[in-house]
């Protein structure tokens, strides 16, 4: 058996607790990431949902904002979701005026761009590589308004919510609150070098 691989999720704030617990019942092992130091022998990442002015802010204090945006362009595996998502963006409007993310997917997100009316919902998806519909929960999600070079793995009335590029994985909605796993299963195929490139 080859050893679990070892998955890194950021712990800044939001939904991190959730994607800790998901990533160990697929059989992970897993590591709350809190400063640089923490990224050290990772086989993946994910970038959790929450709020992703604040988890900038974050970063940027403990030092961890250059040494994710390094990781991830050398080729680190990593999922981002919701708030995740926005900070993989090339680039994001309805940002802060001096948003900064890692830019290393090549999508443009509308940050809150559901609307206030449907703030959150849920949505049966057609989710590429799974067999059977995965139950989406979108809560103040962000609109992709261009996936670039990143292919669509679902759509949501016609707008991409889940996409892949190369190592990188986003979703628009929250996987880790839905209690189907099967999406983090996906990534560790990915991280395992078994998803298609
Ligand atoms: N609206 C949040 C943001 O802009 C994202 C919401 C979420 O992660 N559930 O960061």
């Amino acid at each position: 058996m080859p050893a679990p691989p070892l998955i890194g999720v950021l712990a800044m704030q939001g939904a991190f607790r959730e994607h800790l617990r998901a990533l160990a019942s697929c059989g992970a092992e897993v590591r709350a990431i809190r400063d640089p130091a923490d990224l050290a022998g990772l086989d993946g990442l994910v970038i959790p949902g929450g709020e992703s002015t604040t988890m900038q802010i974050l970063l940027e204090r403990v030092g961890l904002m250059d040494a994710l945006r390094d990781a991830v362009r050398r080729g680190l595996p990593t999922l981002g979701t919701c708030a995740g998502m926005i900070l993989l963006a090339r680039d994001v409007t309805d940002g802060r005026e001096d948003h900064r993310g890692l830019e290393a997917l090549d999508i443009v997100v509308q940050r809150n761009g559901y609307g206030r009316q449907v703030d959150s919902f849920e949505a049966e998806l057609d989710v590429e590589g799974l067999d059977s519909r995965f139950p989406g929960v979108f809560i103040r999600a962000p609109v992709v308004l261009e996936a670039g070079s990143a292919e669509v793995l679902a759509e949501h009335e016609g707008r991409p919510v889940a996409l892949r590029q190369g190592r990188i994985m986003a979703l628009s909605f929250h996987p880790e609150l839905s209690g189907d796993l099967r999406l983090h299963g996906e990534f560790l195929k990915l991280v395992r070098g078994m998803g298609k490139s």
